[in-house]
């Protein structure tokens, strides 16, 4: 049996949840509604996040371009998720929604521009 303390991050209300994990079954104290039950099973079982970032452009007078993935990734990839951001170059111009790198880390989500970038002036 494993017993964590979290804080559910859905609202602002940060309700301290008390997650058991008794072999398949998982049960969830303290959450004020059943989001706070959700997060706390999918926080011990599956946790996940969306990443957000930047990554460098070419070709604009911008240096970076705001990206983050179009789903949420499973927490332990997030890391190697950043080190595809920080190798990775757009070229401009960039649009929102734009898919900058496919298939991130082999997470099966792409990592997407969050901005439109344009070319440079020059
Ligand atoms: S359990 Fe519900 S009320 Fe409490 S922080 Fe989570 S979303 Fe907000």
């Amino acid at each position: 049996m494993e017993t964590r303390e979290m804080t559910c991050i859905n609202c602002p209300l940060g309700c301290m949840l008390t997650v058991t994990k008794d072999g398949d079954t998982v049960t969830v104290t303290g959450n004020t509604c059943p989001r706070g039950e959700d997060y706390g099973r999918k926080e011990m079982t599956d946790p996940r996040r969306t990443v957000t970032s930047t990554v460098f452009v070419n070709g604009s007078d911008a240096v970076k371009v705001p990206v983050k993935t179009k789903t949420d990734i499973p927490k332990d990839k997030i890391f190697a998720v950043m080190d595809v951001i920080r190798e990775t170059r757009a070229e401009a111009p960039v649009n929102i929604g734009d898919v900058i790198v496919h298939d991130i880390a082999g997470t099966g989500v792409d990592l997407v521009a969050t901005k439109d970038i344009a070319v440079s002036a020059n």
